[in-house]
């Protein structure tokens, strides 16, 4: 096909444009024929008619002859007495052409382009609901808790009421040492941090935890505990959510209960009374780093406390810390680390604590 052949004519034929309504075949179209050639077209359908041009970005000539079939069409075009047969289907926002030039079927391939027509009177072709219908894939189906509370089917269980077969202890990686009793976990202060034998990335989280009904002390010395959403270290590293007495006891506000340690303020102080569980439901979106050890996506959390959202989707600073700006250290997964903190107050317990990886 001669290169220049639509190039030279359409320069000559300006500015047609045509109104478009509804149907497959109806919009604007660009793509190429042949080896390399550029091709726009412009097409309008009513009933089984069809109008419109056919051009490049020089110019474009009116279609003769348009005729539709469903999502098949044909037209015909001129050029120097020579008259060019058209025909093409259209699948979604694809267009299957073939341009019989002398004799000889030319192939290509034109996509719908996204803007309307040119006409002040043009629309886009109407959209049909299925075509925003995804059916694939399939979500797995997994067996609901009986309450919110109670861990679905595919959860991880961490504690249950029974033992402490999923905890070691921080510091030496020995089997975990607080206390169990009646289906409640119970803080040894003595035996320090434990943390998941499992390490986790992304995840939802569930734990329940009760200051005890006669607890002491005031400020962060009441209750204080915490779960560290990625324990990256010994001791305290990591990202604390707090947990601490927030019921009538007043602390810094970045330090009460529901707050990431020292980063985000809780956006409301959903806590109840000491002596009563309490509830809160983890989004935990991990930090992802470079290679070199960057970060190319901040850590994310959203913290549900007694039904109640006190962090929204908050974005990390890097990880909490006592003293100091938070920064952050490279890791790829981490254990869940309960926190025995130092305080003289009598211990806290957890309960019914699992976690879905997300
Ligand atoms: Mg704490």
């Amino acid at each position: 096909m001669k290169k220049h052949f639509f190039t030279s004519i359409l320069s000559a034929f300006f500015g047609l444009t045509v109104a478009l309504a509804a149907g497959p075949i109806d919009g604007k179209w660009s793509g190429k024929i042949g080896d390399d050639y550029a091709l726009t077209l412009d097409l309008k359908t009513d009933g089984n008619q069809l109008t419109g041009t056919i051009g490049n970005a020089n110019g474009s000539l009116p279609i003769k002859e348009g005729k539709v079939d469903g999502t098949s069409f044909s037209f015909k075009t001129e050029y120097d007495g020579n008259v060019i047969p058209v025909k093409g289907t259209v699948e979604g926002d694809k267009m299957i052409l073939s341009v019989n030039y002398n004799g000889s079927e030319v192939p290509g391939t034109l996509m719908r382009q996204g803007g309307s027509s040119s006409t002040a009177t043009a629309t886009r072709p109407r959209a049909k609901p299925e075509e925003t219908e995804v059916w694939d894939p399939v979500p797995k189906v997994i067996t609901a808790g009986k309450t919110p509370l109670d861990a679905p089917s595919d959860a991880v269980i961490l504690f249950d009421g029974k033992n402490l077969d999923q905890w070691v202890t921080v510091k030496d990686k020995s089997p975990a040492n607080w206390t169990v009793s009646k289906g409640v976990l119970t803080v040894n202060k003595a035996a320090g941090n434990i943390e998941t034998k499992r390490s986790f990335t992304n995840y939802q989280l569930h734990i329940e935890w009760k200051i005890p009904e006669k607890i002491s002390l005031t400020g962060q010395s009441r209750g204080n505990s915490g779960i560290f959403l990625a324990s990256t270290g010994p001791g305290d590293a990591g990202y604390e959510l707090q947990v601490l007495d927030s019921y009538e006891n007043k602390t810094y506000s970045n330090g009460q209960a529901g707050s990431i340690y020292k980063q985000a303020i809780p956006l409301a102080n959903a806590s109840k009374k000491p002596g009563e569980w309490q509830v809160y439901d983890v989004i935990w979106n991990a930090p992802k780093f470079n290679a070199d050890g960057s970060v190319q996506t901040p850590a994310h959390v959203t913290v549900i406390h007694n039904g109640v959202v006190v962090q929204n989707n908050y974005e990390l600073k890097g990880e909490t810390t006592y003293i100091g700006q938070p920064q952050y250290k490279k890791y790829e997964s981490a254990p869940i680390k309960l926190q025995a903190h130092g305080d003289k107050s009598e211990p806290i317990s957890f309960r019914n604590i699992w976690v879905r990886e997300l």
